[in-house]
């Protein structure tokens, strides 16, 4: 379907896209990740033709796209805004697009009434854009984006302007209606968690290159590197350098891990690399394994668990526990050697 390939950029001599590559399949969401800045709209600009890459193509069907004018496309947009026009209706809001294209009343009527029954906004057709809540207008402008039967869908961050209920109700909507649709799709955002709710497959940019491009499980398993892991709340990272790959043991400023998890690729003896202490590798039996004196710095109830933080040498972590545990207490941990990801230090 689409396909994107070494796409660079840069804007006043600074590189913004470094050989940006991905595709997308039929029916297939893809969540483009990444911080505010790291260029995610000016890859949606690129793909929908408004905007050239120095180098670097896009092909529909292994057709490149380059001399494809804009409309010619057949890609939808939405945005952050909307832009939906606030003093028409529902319905002119949806048909805007296809009376633009000069197609036959009747043709139109019934592919705005069609598209609004999609999105469950039939009975708000002859409503005012402007009195309908968040959500609404969220529903209509992507009733917009769909009546045009676009080829791709692109969403530039839809939900970025919500607040946070409203954002997560719409965010299980929005998964919904994009399945249903079977529309491919590139849903861009900067939240971790939207991306994880959307998404079928992820894909992470940082400094201007893919860093990885999995399924949100897969990544979520095995983060491929320390920023991947910070970047989805994976935060307990420890320095070490590999001491014995056979068993696998790491050295670090707590002490030494044994580590069940296998080494990553290319890696040797000496080498340093990054401990992935995983939420849930925490526990308080006793263990000949990867034991070590920890301070309890804070407890926080979430309902079915607890999430503790610890402070090990200088050093200080957050796991998931099963049973409360006093705070400014000194406990014996261990850390499960399953739940231990030996990430390596790409600088
Ligand atoms: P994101 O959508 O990930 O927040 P953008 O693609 O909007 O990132 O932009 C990334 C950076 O590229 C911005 O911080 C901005 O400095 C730069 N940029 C984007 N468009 C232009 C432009 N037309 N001219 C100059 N710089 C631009
Ligand atoms: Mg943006």
């Amino acid at each position: 379907m689409l396909s994107v390939k070494n796409l660079h950029k840069e804007y006043e001599n600074q590189p913004l896209l470094r050989g940006v590559s991905f595709d997308v399949q039929q029916g297939e969401t893809i969540c483009l990740l990444g911080r505010s800045g790291s260029g995610k709209s000016t890859i949606l600009r690129i793909i929908a033709g408004i905007e050239a890459p120095e180098s670097g193509d896009v092909f529909w069907n292994n057709q490149n796209l380059k001399d494809v004018p804009v409309h010619k496309r057949k890609f939808g947009f939405m945005f952050q805004d909307y832009a939906l026009f606030p003093h028409k209706n529902v319905f002119e809001n949806v048909a805007f697009g296809l009376k633009m294209q000069n197609l036959p009343v009747d043709f139109v009527e019934e592919k705005v009434n069609s598209v609004l029954a999609k999105v469950k906004m039939q009975e708000f057709r002859h409503r005012q854009v402007a009195d309908l809540s968040g959500g609404e207008q969220q529903r209509v402008a992507l009733a917009r984006a769909l009546a045009p039967e676009p080829r791709l869908l692109m969403l530039d961050e839809p939900l970025g302007a919500l607040d946070r209920n409203l954002r997560e109700k719409l965010m299980d909507e929005l998964r919904l209606l994009l399945h249903e649709s079977n529309i491919p799709a590139i849903y861009v955002t900067h939240d971790q968690e939207e991306a994880f709710t959307i998404g079928d497959r992820l894909v992470l940019l940082n400094e201007g290159q893919i860093i990885q491009n999995a399924s949100p499980e897969d990544i979520y398993q095995t983060p491929k590197n320390a920023w991947v892991a910070q970047f989805i709340g994976l935060s307990n990272l420890l320095e070490g350098v590999i001491q014995s790959t056979q068993p696998l043991m790491v050295s670090t400023r707590i002490g030494d891990f044994t580590i069940n998890t296998g080494l990553p690729q290319n890696a040797k003896l000496e080498d340093p690399v990054i401990l992935l202490l995983r939420p849930d590798a925490l526990s308080m039996t006793d263990s000949n394994l990867n034991q070590f004196q920890a301070q309890v710095l804070d407890d926080v109830f979430l309902g079915n668990q607890w999430r503790v933080k610890i402070r090990m040498s200088d050093l200080e972590f957050s796991f998931l526990v099963d049973q409360p545990i006093r705070i400014g207490s000194m406990i014996k941990i261990s850390i499960d050697p399953n739940q231990i990801n030996l990430l390596q230090d790409e600088k």
